[in-house]
């Protein structure tokens, strides 16, 4: 462990940079890491809940959290125990404790000023980041965004580099610690060993240590993550999703992106990072897919590309998909408002195909080009029940964001990863 550290501060002092703080939280059992992981998630919460649910002694559970108050972990908090967003056996719980002594025991939460991370999402264009507390609140500096002029592995680190400063330069202003962990995400196959297998939107089909190369430019430890997974690690831990045991997300923008929550596990396979919701047929005359597969109708039709050749074609000149998003809000350009109702069925359709074979009860939209369809809800239902037996229950589906907020997701995805790593440590990662 010394000599991890050592290294670390070695690499940081080569880079020109602050020494990073330790990359796991507290030493402790495996008990311990996982109250504090649903201290942080589901608190402020009582002892008393927490000792119920994990089958442990009043006396065992005061003990950690003894434990963990002194460690910073943890804190005592007069606020009462949460009852939004929470499981149903945290919902249940009184708010407030007696010990049997008459002196009411306070709720715990988490001491989420404790550190600081960086979640960063890299996209074709771009790279976005942002320095989180450990609770992934964004505090006063927002995303910061580098554009790519390139691809490149080298580029795509520098662009990293360049967005790390930013957000390091926010936490000292905010006078907290230095960053810890730097979480990435991108859309592709992240193998064993940390390194990215493929990644479709940069191009890369070698491996590529993209967390090494940025590591050893910025001195901070780095991991690197499939984008999907992260996003429904975020749902699951901060956003919509906590507390709920079974959902699914699908995304749709320059990709569709598709993940499942299930018996509160994100459910993640050999295959899931390769895009498997990609070429599902969600429109037997929708156009052919443009990634030239040979199919038509497949779910490609529901990205930008797909949709700007598509415009075009209705509109017999060339168009962008800004285009068609913008045109979807003059109600005198019928063309957009056609193609904008179509894409609302076949989402629908997509969502039915989910909610059908994967059994979920709730299916929530992200992406960065959701919004456009936020106005055709109707459409999106017709979607479903066309392909849904009618006795089934609805299925619920939630549009997540506004446009403003679109790609805040993805970043804070990438920052749970590793808020994630710090807070269970060697506890087994398993357990979501
Ligand atoms: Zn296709």
């Amino acid at each position: 462990m010394a000599d991890q550290s050592d290294q670390q501060q070695t690499a940081a002092k080569t880079a020109g940079q602050e020494a990073p703080a330790r990359t796991n939280w507290f030493d402790g059992s495996q008990w311990a890491h996982l109250i504090a992981a649903d201290v942080l998630r589901y608190g402020p919460v009582s002892r008393t809940t927490l000792a119920g649910y994990h089958g442990l002694s009043q006396g065992t559970l005061s003990r950690i959290a003894k434990n963990l108050m002194i460690a910073g972990v943890v804190r005592e908090t007069e606020a009462d125990a949460r009852t939004t967003n929470v499981p149903a056996y945290l919902s249940q719980a009184a708010p407030v404790d007696r010990t049997g002594r008459g002196r009411p025991q306070q709720n715990l939460e988490i001491n989420r000023g404790a550190a600081t991370f960086i979640g960063i999402n890299v996209r074709a264009e771009s790279v976005r980041a942002a320095a989180v507390n450990v609770a992934c609140e964004l505090g006063g500096g927002g995303i910061h965004t580098c554009s790519l002029e390139d691809t490149e592995p080298g580029t795509v680190v520098k662009a990293i580099a360049t967005v790390i400063a930013k957000c390091r330069a926010d936490v000292r202003k905010r006078r907290l610690d230095q960053p810890c962990l730097v979480g990435i995400g991108l859309g592709g196959h992240v193998e064993a060993d940390g390194t990215c297998g493929y990644a479709p939107f940069l191009h890369w089909d070698q491996p590529v240590d993209l967390a090494g190369m940025v590591e050893k430019e910025c001195g901070i430890p780095t991991r690197l993550f499939n984008n999907i997974s992260s996003y429904m690690r975020y749902m699951q831990w901060f956003g919509e999703g906590c507390g709920l045991s079974d959902f699914a997300v699908i995304t749709i923008g320059a990709g569709v992106g598709y993940g499942l929550v299930s018996g509160g596990r994100v459910v993640e396979t050999p295959g899931s990072s390769y895009g498997l919701a990609g070429h599902i047929l969600v429109d037997p005359d929708g156009p052919r897919c443009f990634l030239n597969k040979g199919h038509r109708g497949c779910s490609q039709c529901l990205t930008d590309e797909s949709l700007a050749l598509e415009y075009s074609t209705m509109t017999g000149s060339e168009r962008t998909f800004e285009d068609y998003a913008r045109d979807t809000r003059n109600p005198h350009k019928a063309q957009a408002q056609n193609l904008r109702s179509r894409e609302g069925h076949r989402l629908g359709v997509l969502i039915s195909t989910v909610a059908n074979l994967a059994m979920v009860g709730r299916v929530f939209i992200g992406g960065e080009s959701s919004w456009v369809l936020q106005g055709e809800k109707e459409t999106i239902s017709t979607g479903i029940s066309d392909f849904r037996p009618s006795q089934t229950p609805k299925v619920p589906f939630t549009f997540l964001d506004e446009q403003s907020m679109l790609d805040r997701r993805w970043v804070l995805g990438a920052a749970t990863e590793v808020i994630r790593q710090f807070v269970l440590g060697s506890a087994d990662l398993s357990v979501d």
